[in-house]
């Protein structure tokens, strides 16, 4: 019976020598983890691929209206935003609208090159697809002139020399606009070699850096031999590696290379289809995360700065936070 007073004894104590080193390692977790989201970037975002589809507003209301998006943008701050849609009424709702402007939210109008989902498939060797975005350049918006062409898809590279890509490239070098391009890293070639300066003077943003995982070592000699060649970040694979208690986490490869152009990246929210403005949110909130492994100087460029500089915004807008 001793014994047993005694193993049990025994027991007790060794429950408090086990439990304490435990405590004091979730207290260390949890001490990490509030210290990691207060390290979260804070300053402005950039969100420099948006999309405002008419099955988010319907023309009218629908379930996104620009009351709503905004929100969403102010709560996550986005001070900045490419603003592309399909059709292109989307983009000249955002852009007319008093909200938008009361907010201090600067919109750079894209114009994108479909009117309907079959233009997707098409649109590289469709004369009026040219047509139709010169009259809407020589139309502009509300909130000024447009500023890019884009987001368009190649899905098979070899489009990228159709004659209406060929013809949409040199209009896009003669007007300073920028394109926004969901291409393959084949097509990155073949769109600039389609250009009057053979990509040396050609301001491209690749949308997703190569949603197809193009290898960080491709990305990085494309980057070298285009000079104004940006990377936008969305859904790009490899960018971060597996989760943690604090959120995902950049790849080394890929934190290398965000590091050795830090003036070359940006981040977009993709709101593609209404699902992705559900969680705009959590979006914007992932680019923070990741962005607090980055020096802050680096960090800021990412979020802010490149997009500023490749557009050119008024230094107001920059000095909010
Ligand atoms: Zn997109």
């Amino acid at each position: 019976m001793q014994l047993l007073k005694e193993f049990e004894r025994f027991r007790a104590l060794g429950h408090v020598h086990i439990a304490q080193p435990a405590i004091i390692l979730i207290a260390i977790i949890t001490l990490l983890h509030g210290a990691a989201h207060a390290t979260d970037y804070a300053g402005p975002l950039f969100d420099a691929h948006l999309h405002y589809n008419t099955e988010a507003w319907n023309g009218q209301s629908g379930p996104h209206p620009p009351s709503d998006v905004l929100a969403r943008m102010q709560r996550s701050g986005v001070r900045a935003i490419v603003a592309n849609s399909r059709p292109n009424d989307g983009t000249q709702l955002l852009a007319s609208s008093p909200l938008v402007r009361q907010a201090g939210v600067a919109v750079v109008p894209f114009i994108r090159l479909y009117r309907n989902r079959a233009d997707y498939d098409s649109w590289f060797k469709d004369e009026s697809i040219f047509e139709m975005v010169k009259e809407e350049f020589g139309k502009g918006t509300p909130g000024g002139a447009y500023k890019g062409i884009g987001e368009f898809h190649l899905y098979d590279s070899a489009n990228a020399n159709g004659v209406v890509a060929k013809k949409l490239m040199v209009f896009a070098e003669e007007k300073g606009l920028v394109v926004l391009a969901h291409v393959d890293d084949v097509a990155i070639d073949l769109l600039m070699a389609n250009t009057p300066s053979k990509g040396q003077k050609t301001k491209l943003i690749w949308a997703h850096t190569g949603i197809g995982g193009v290898p960080v070592a491709r990305v990085d000699a494309l980057l070298a031999q285009y000079p104004l060649l940006m990377g936008e970040l969305s859904y790009r694979p490899g960018l971060t590696c597996a989760a943690t208690q604090d959120g995902e986490r950049l790849c080394p490869e890929w934190r290398a290379l965000l590091l050795k152009y830090p003036t070359r990246f940006l981040i977009g929210s993709d709101t593609w289809v209404n699902q992705r403005w559900l969680y705009y949110d959590d979006t914007m909130q992932g680019y923070r995360a990741w962005l607090s492994e980055l020096p802050a100087e680096v960090a800021r460029n990412i979020a802010w700065n490149n997009g500023v500089r490749l557009f050119n915004i008024a230094a107001s807008s920059t000095t909010k936070q």
